[in-house]
């Protein structure tokens, strides 16, 4: 999918300002970023929201509105205008780093007008099972965009473009109302019974002038931004043959017939559905490690008792580290928010020790760790976050080792390459009490000295004549061993 000192930053968090300068910003970190090591940025959903200024993106009303049109109250989006995004992408691809775009395709929110349409309510928690008979409802499903008039595209939604809906305008009651002679796709994950539908009216892929316009849509996009890569939201909602074909056909036109980094946001932590997935999508699409995430989580909540040793077990980056995407939290998992699951504060280093010092998967740093998120009280990291990218950038090579030995403490070697002198690292954590761990940093290092570039223990290491040293870490902490005489700072 990608090389392996690939790094990416998630580059929004859900509570940022409505302000409108997240696209000026973005810019003018591009040097920063760069130098930190991040090579791929993915920036928030760039088209209007039903919200206006205050949609965070993911409740997508005018794909085609990239903050150009006066549509929902405004014209820039939350983020700024379409030359300001435009012109951010341009710059961070002149610091050397690619930018993913996110792609949300599996509902429209926000709709101009309200449609008479004939619905059954299907069970919330078994969408297999309808609740009751035909029944004329009143759904926002007409999309006319007044605002943009027919410019890049004329056209316009209505009912039958959509499996249904989640609330009657007649009785203003919220339920799954699935519209007259639609099913929901089968390939989507079997939650609820089945988990086509997410929120907003639900796209309905299976329409062919749906899927022509949002191919016709993608190519558009992609000719317009130059963006390098995707991310893909709420792909389990979507019926999994959607996006390869959605893929080949931007692929085909614009980039030579190769494939566009791809990552998709599959949400579940049951890792056999994730590699259904896989397989169903051919290994095309890249996803996110969220049994990682999950697993990191529940070591953060779990006083000391959770079992560091398995803090792999089941996760993407252990059965398909080609395709994963490592990350710790992003802006889902927030504190308030739907999938809320932050990573406590104390939990973060290890956290981030395990994603970025490792050779397989492709991290993904996240905006409200690194920048903080001010509205929970949440402190910036920038400064560990500083520190453990450049132990990645200049120390995190060579041959891995691993020492996932006993619950409480745990540890992992790189042993150094050839190409990056000096590098080499040993990291050592723990949840509960402090320990230490004997492990091989390799030859090459033989009779030299390690310090702790955290700081946490101030002892130095001394590596024998065969390369073993014991490492150390303090009560719940993490200590990042590499060489004397190298340097983070
Ligand atoms: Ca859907």
């Amino acid at each position: 999918m990608a090389n392996n000192n690939d790094c990416m930053m998630q580059y929004f968090e859900w509570y940022l300002p409505s302000d409108s300068k997240l696209w000026n910003k973005v810019r003018d970190d591009g040097t920063h970023l760069s130098n930190l090591g991040i090579n791929y940025v993915w920036l928030p959903p760039a088209y209007k929201g039903a919200g206006g200024t205050n949609d965070v993106g993911y409740g997508v009303y005018d794909l085609y509105d990239l903050g150009e049109f006066n549509q929902k109250g405004t014209i820039p989006t939350k983020y700024g205008t379409k030359e300001e995004y435009l012109n951010a992408i341009k710059v961070l691809k002149e610091n050397n780093i690619k930018v993913l775009a996110d792609i949300v395709l599996n509902h429209k929110m926000g709709a101009d007008e309200v449609e008479e349409v004939l619905a059954v309510q299907d069970d919330e928690n078994n969408r297999n099972v309808s609740l009751s008979n035909l029944t004329p409802i009143k759904a926002w499903t007409k999309y006319t965009f007044a605002g943009r008039g027919n410019v890049y595209s004329d056209f316009k939604w209505d009912w039958t473009h959509f499996h249904g809906i989640d609330w009657d305008e007649n009785t203003k009651k919220v339920s799954v109302y699935k519209f007259y002679g639609k099913k929901w796709d089968e390939e989507v994950d079997k939650e609820k019974g089945n988990f086509d539908y997410l929120m907003g009216a639900d796209i309905d892929m299976n329409n062919n002038d749906v899927s022509n316009e949002l191919i016709k849509w993608g190519k558009w996009y992609y000719d317009l931004t130059k963006v390098d890569g995707f991310r893909l939201d709420a792909v389990k909602h979507i019926r999994a043959d959607f996006f390869p074909k959605w893929l080949e056909e931007i692929e085909k036109e614009l980039n030579d017939n190769n494939p566009i980094f791809t990552v998709g946001e599959y949400w579940s932590i049951n890792i056999d559905a994730i590699k259904n997935y896989i397989e169903k999508t051919d290994g095309k699409i890249g996803l996110f490690d969220v049994p990682l995430h999950y697993n990191m989580y529940k070591a953060s909540i779990s006083n000391g008792e959770y079992n560091l040793s398995e803090i792999f077990e089941g996760t993407l980056v252990k059965e398909r580290p080609d395709l994963a995407v490592t990350f710790v939290d992003n802006h889902d998992t927030q504190i308030g928010q739907a999938l809320e699951s932050w990573v406590l504060d104390w939990f973060k280093p290890h956290s981030y020790s395990l994603i970025l010092l490792r050779q397989e998967g492709i991290p993904c740093v996240f905006y409200g760790d690194y920048y903080g998120v001010p509205e929970k009280g949440i402190n910036p990291k920038n400064e560990l976050l500083d520190k453990l990218l450049k132990v990645r950038k200049y120390f995190a090579y060579g041959e891995q080792e691993d020492y996932l030995l006993s619950t409480n403490v745990i540890g992992f070697v790189r042993r150094g390459d050839y190409e990056h002198s000096g590098s080499g690292l040993a990291v050592v954590m723990s949840d509960k009490e402090a320990g230490s761990i004997k492990m091989n940093i390799g030859k090459n290092h033989a009779n030299s000295v390690f310090y702790d570039c955290l700081g946490n223990v101030k002892d130095k290491v001394y590596v024998d004549q065969n390369g073993n040293g014991i490492f150390s870490c303090k009560e719940g902490s993490v200590s990042v061993w590499i060489r004397d005489g190298q340097y983070v700072n």
